[in-house]
């Protein structure tokens, strides 16, 4: 990835771009949410369909010129279909935000009823949050956790939804290290006639490849962000029963959006095709057992794990108990600079704030993309442990880069 063409009409922006190529072989892509695609998704992406307005959807379209648009956004949605098992697929969607977005506004009007788990809680913006239109458009109310287990509290959910009376219950969350029972939640949506929309946008990945359970044919609405453990590129996706197809067609075009990113529509069929191949059910499962091990170690060196573990893609790290002085940010920063990069995070029952909150969140998606197994895991729990110990000793540190970089030199990513 040498960047001539920019290189060319633009050092600056080559420089940063070949630097980004750079920083992400040398560090260890631990937010769990970020993922390392393909070189042939990031041809897709890098693509002539860029140019092409194709609003519409295949064989509908507002503009000429669309054979090879519908060639691809039709090899996306059976592609998408085959590996979720869904009846009607989306693929327009620009992020899994406007996924959700396109959910909401095909089935609720405003002032109508959200329920969703909280932010600090393994929520989502999207879900609700005040600082997103979610929270300005609907009403909303919030479940949580349970405060000693960290598992989400179903029957207290069910209370809740009988409570509220709410028209939609959201399932699916960003900082939930558990495997989430999708039909214990239809239920109280059942009871309390809601909808239900299931959000996989963490865990699309390991759904379509089995190691979790699917809320496909469960929910009434499936969502995901494509750029995540599905490996697909950057962009959103809403799945649904033929029931709800138009509606939610409508919702996302001409409801949400104009014209798609088709160049993005092409990393997703290029990133569905690969995950179709038996070789993507071996790596969503080593993504599981490298988070396990990452936990297991991280636990042998006296951290606390919200919920004690993991059954997916993530750890959730409750630092209080075991540096009650070091905050999540002060984690974060320190393994920045060894070339660790995670995330501070809220865990449940915060008791600082959300911009300095009281753990770190740790994903293996990324590095299990580069070919990671359970002991090279242990050892990045290893390196973590040392310099969340000593976060100010610049020999530990210094020991920790190195540690790092043996690790990013046996398992090259991009050339
Ligand atoms: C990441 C995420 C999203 C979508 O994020 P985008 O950045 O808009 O793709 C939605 N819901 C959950 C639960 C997420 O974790």
């Amino acid at each position: 990835m040498d960047y001539e063409a920019i290189r060319e009409v633009d050092p600056a922006v080559a420089d940063a771009l070949a630097g980004e190529v750079d920083r992400q072989n040398d560090t260890l892509a631990m937010i769990a949410s970020e993922n390392h695609v393909s070189e042939a998704v990031l041809e897709a992406q890098g693509s002539a369909l860029t140019n092409k307005y194709a609003e519409g959807y295949p064989g509908e379209r507002y503009y000429a010129g669309c054979e090879y648009a519908d060639e691809v956004e039709n090899l996306a949605i059976e592609r998408a279909k085959e590996l979720w098992g869904a009846e009607h697929v989306n693929v327009q969607p620009h992020s899994g935000t406007q996924a959700n977005q396109g959910v909401y506004y095909a089935v609720l009007e405003p002032g109508d009823k959200i329920l969703s788990l909280d932010l600090n809680h393994g929520g989502h913006l999207s879900h609700g949050h005040p600082a997103n239109f979610t929270g300005q458009f609907y009403e909303v109310e919030q479940y949580e956790v349970d405060a000693d287990s960290g598992y989400i509290d179903y029957d207290a959910l069910r209370e809740h939804a009988e409570d509220f009376d709410p028209d939609i219950i959201v399932s699916g969350y960003s900082a939930y290290p558990r495997e989430v029972d999708f039909e214990a939640i239809q239920e109280a949506a059942d009871a309390t006639d809601a909808y239900h929309l299931a959000d996989i946008a963490h865990i699309t990945g390991l759904v379509a490849a089995g190691v979790h359970q699917s809320p496909v044919g469960v929910a009434d609405f499936v969502t995901g962000s494509t750029h995540k453990t599905i490996r697909a590129g950057r962009g959103g996706i809403i799945m649904c029963d033929e029931a709800y197809a138009d509606d939610i067609d409508a919702a996302v075009f001409p409801g949400g959006q104009g014209g798609p990113l088709m160049h993005n529509v092409a990393g997703k069929a290029v990133g569905f095709k690969e995950a179709l191949e038996p070789e993507f059910e071996a790596y969503a499962a080593q993504t599981v057992d490298n988070a396990k091990a990452l936990g297991d170690q991280l636990q042998e060196r006296g951290f606390s794990l919200v919920s004690g573990g993991t059954d997916n893609h993530l750890v959730l790290v409750d630092l209080r108990d075991s540096h009650p002085d070091t905050t999540g940010k002060d984690a974060e920063a320190a393994l920045e600079e060894v070339g660790v990069v995670l995330n501070a995070n809220t865990v449940p029952g915060e008791t600082r704030s959300a911009f300095n909150p009281s753990g770190i969140r740790a994903g293996t998606p990324g590095l299990t993309t580069r070919g990671f197994d359970e002991a090279a895991c242990r050892e990045v729990a290893d390196i973590i442990a040392d310099v969340v110990d000593a976060h100010d000793d610049e020999d530990v540190k210094a020991d920790a880069s190195a540690r790092v970089s043996a690790l990013t030199d046996d398992h090259p990513l991009y050339q």
